[in-house]
C-alpha cells in the first residue's frame, strides 16, 4: 500500500506544477514577442531595397532613361539595392539554419593565425580602399592550434573583420590578438580604431537587426544579421563572445575557442 500524501505535500506539488506552467507560458509569450518583432523588422528590411529599386525603375521609365547624365547612376543604384537584398537573403538562410538546429559542428585541428591571415587576404581590397591596416598583434604570432569548425569560424572572422573595416575610420587599423586563457581555451580578439559604440548598445548588438545607427549600417551595405550569426556559431561551439567599445576610439570583439591538443 502506498503511503498517502499529506495535505502540505499535495499543496506543495500543486504549487510546483503551477509555477512550472507559469514559466512555460512566459516562455511562449516571449517567443511570440520575438517572432512578431522579427517579422516586423524583416518586412521593413525587405521593403526598403525593393521600394528603392521600384523608384529607380519608375523614374527611368518616366523618361530618365533618355537622360545620359542620370540613367547609368539610377541603374547602378538599383543594382546596389538588389545586391543588398541578395545579402539579406543569404544571411536569413544562414540564421534560419542556425536557429533550426540544423547546423552541425565539424571540428578539426587548425592554426588560428593561418585562418586569420586568410581572412585578412580575402578582405584586403576593402581595407585598402579605406587605408586600414590589418595585423596580428606582436607577441601573438606563434602558431596556436584550435579545435573548431574551420569554415564556421572563417564566417565568424569574416563578419567581425568586415565590421572592423565598415565601422573603422580611414587610415586606421584592425588588430587580431590570440591569448591562451586557462590551458583549455584561447581568446581571439579583433580590435579596431573605428567609430565605436556607446555603452548602452553593447548588450544588444548581437540581436538580429539591432544597429546603433540604422541609416549608416544600410548605407554601408549591412544587413543587421552579421553579429547574430557570429554569436550563434560561437555558442554552438559551447564558447562565449563579448564586446567592449568606446565611442570614437574603437571596438574589440573577443570570442573563445577550444585549445587544440597539439599545443
Ligand atoms: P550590420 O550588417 O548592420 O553591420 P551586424 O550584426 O554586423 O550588422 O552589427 C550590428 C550593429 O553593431 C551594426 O549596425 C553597428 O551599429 C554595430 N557594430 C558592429 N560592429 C561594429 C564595430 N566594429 N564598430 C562599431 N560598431 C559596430
Amino acid at each position: 500500500i502506498l503511503p498517502l500524501k499529506t495535505i502540505d505535500e499535495v499543496s506543495e506539488d500543486v504549487e510546483k506544477w503551477a509555477s512550472q506552467k507559469k514559466e512555460e507560458l512566459e516562455n511562449l509569450r516571449r517567443n511570440e514577442a520575438f517572432r512578431k518583432e522579427f517579422l516586423l523588422n524583416l518586412s521593413h528590411e525587405l521593403k526598403t531595397p525593393i521600394f528603392a529599386v521600384q523608384g529607380y525603375i519608375h523614374t527611368l521609365l518616366d523618361g530618365a532613361i533618355e537622360d545620359p547624365s542620370v540613367n547609368k547612376m539610377f541603374l547602378k543604384n538599383a543594382t546596389k539595392n538588389i545586391d543588398r537584398l541578395c545579402r539579406l537573403i543569404d544571411d536569413l538562410d544562414e540564421i534560419s539554419k542556425l536557429e533550426s538546429g540544423e547546423m552541425t559542428i565539424n571540428k578539426e585541428l587548425f592554426v588560428i593565425q593561418d585562418l586569420i591571415k586568410d581572412v585578412f587576404d580575402t578582405l584586403s581590397l576593402k581595407a585598402n580602399q579605406k587605408d586600414i591596416k590589418f595585423s596580428i598583434k606582436k607577441g601573438c604570432e606563434a602558431p596556436v592550434y584550435v579545435m573548431a569548425d574551420k569554415e564556421k569560424i572563417r564566417q565568424v572572422l569574416i563578419n567581425l573583420i568586415e565590421n572592423s573595416v565598415k565601422y573603422g575610420k580611414p587610415d586606421g587599423q584592425t588588430i587580431a590578438s590570440i591569448y591562451n586563457m586557462d590551458g583549455k581555451r584561447v581568446l581571439i580578439e579583433i580590435s579596431d580604431s573605428g567609430i565605436g559604440m556607446a555603452e548602452e548598445h553593447l548588450p544588444r548588438v548581437f540581436e538580429r537587426f539591432y544597429r546603433t545607427d540604422r541609416a549608416r549600417s544600410r548605407d554601408i551595405g549591412g544587413t543587421g544579421l552579421g553579429l547574430a550569426i557570429v554569436k550563434h556559431i560561437v555558442e554552438a561551439h559551447d564558447q562565449t563572445i563579448n564586446v567592449r567599445s568606446k565611442v570614437d576610439v574603437g571596438s574589440t570583439f573577443g570570442f573563445t575557442l577550444e585549445l587544440g591538443k597539439e599545443n
